[in-house]
């Protein structure tokens, strides 16, 4: 298929069937695309649109992010995972009000260079907000792409992200390039989908390869498999009449600039470990008991965490540190709480399991 009937057929497609009313879809600047386009980032468009949609109700423009402080923008971002993205976004739109005067630089290369912005985000943010012909590969291009020519590897080598950015150069046009760009990502989410590609309503289908091999699910190639090694710790779920104690985390790091409760190194964990703890911090605990271990996964490795729960006699000043504080566990129970308080998942999930916890306690209590 030549280039000129490649987009031909892509674009009469999204002018048929490509969705249009997506959020980002409306109102189109580079400050709207290029939110969307860290947030859709390892993340499904229905998950992304709530937050997308609170994102822009609190920071409508690129000066309000850079405004903002960062836990105010790490809270919006809870729940949706991979934090480096939220952090990467607060400080590239520092640096665009710093070095370019609040606007984003109209040309790919200067893009990339800011803050989180890889090739793919840069060419988005071009073509899409600015109709210059700029490339994207993003995971839906890519899928498209290496079906279509059948192109063996996993895209994470570079021989094969080579050969599937030079197809995306070669088919990118210089017309409509804002309606091709979100052609592509589109039939990629929508009909050339991971695990059941559609086919037969795809415009593509006569072309692709590896629909006549009768194989489109083996492309791209997979990453080659590695165990995911386990860390684990011991979080300290210190409590005291119904509130819990955390800590703010470093900002780089897992959950960075979240709130988690105080952890013990990896070889420290146990009761006995805490009873330590607490003694080093002069603190009288009533009653220490462990509770089930959860285990979290990141991209990277498993996190396995035993939690111990510290009911304390009384509220000490000794743990009111900078950057802590007591929170309610009723107030972490309510919906939406991670996002407000910006609170990593797990970090919830425990707080609910003490809530629950106590709730015999309450019910059992003597009638007043
Ligand atoms: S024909 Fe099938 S595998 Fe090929 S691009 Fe279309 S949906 Fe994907």
């Amino acid at each position: 298929m030549t280039p000129a009937r490649f987009q031909q057929t892509v674009l009469t497609w999204f002018d048929r069937h490509g969705r249009k009313d997506l959020p980002w879809q409306q109102d189109i600047n580079p400050y709207r695309v290029w939110v969307s386009e860290i947030m859709l980032q390892q993340t499904q468009v229905s998950a992304v649109i709530p937050y997308f949609e609170r994102f822009m109700a609190s920071f409508p423009t690129l000066a309000d992010l850079a405004a903002a402080p960062q836990d105010h923008v790490l809270a919006h971002w809870s729940g949706l995972g991979y934090y480096a993205r939220a952090r990467n976004l607060h400080k590239c739109a520092q640096a665009v009000m710093d070095e370019h005067d609040g606007e984003f630089p109209r040309d790919v290369e200067a893009l990339s260079a800011l803050p989180g912005i890889g090739r793919s985000t840069a060419g988005a943010i071009a073509s899409i907000s600015m109709g210059l012909k700029a490339p994207i590969l993003d995971g839906n291009v890519k899928r498209v792409l290496a079906r279509l020519h059948a192109v063996d590897g996993w895209p994470g080598q570079t021989p094969v992200a080579r050969k599937l950015w030079q197809l995306a150069e070669t088919y990118t046009p210089a017309r409509r390039c804002n309606h091709y760009t979100q052609a592509m990502m589109d039939l990629g989410a929508t009909v050339c989908t991971r695990t059941r590609p559609r086919c037969d309503d795809c415009p593509l289908a006569r072309a692709c390869s590896a629909r006549a091999q009768g194989n489109p699910q083996d492309y791209p190639g997979k990453k080659p498999r590695r165990e995911k090694p386990v860390r684990s710790t011991t979080m300290l779920l210190l409590e005291r009449d119904g509130e819990i104690y955390l800590q703010q985390r470093p900002p780089t790091g897992i959950w960075g600039g979240l709130w988690s409760p105080p952890q013990l190194d990896e070889d420290d964990g146990g009761e006995a470990s805490a009873r330590e703890w607490l003694a080093v911090r002069d603190l009288d605990a009533q009653e220490i008991q462990p509770l089930p271990p959860l285990r979290h996964t990141f991209t990277h490795f498993h996190l396995d965490i035993s939690p111990v729960w510290v009911q304390l006699a009384d509220r000490p000043p000794q743990v009111a540190e900078r950057g802590s504080g007591w929170y309610k566990l009723r107030r972490i129970n309510r919906p939406r709480a991670a996002q407000e308080l910006g609170l990593p998942a797990p970090i919830v999930k425990l707080a609910k399991q003490l809530l629950a916890l106590q709730a015999p306690l309450l019910t059992d209590s003597p009638a007043p």
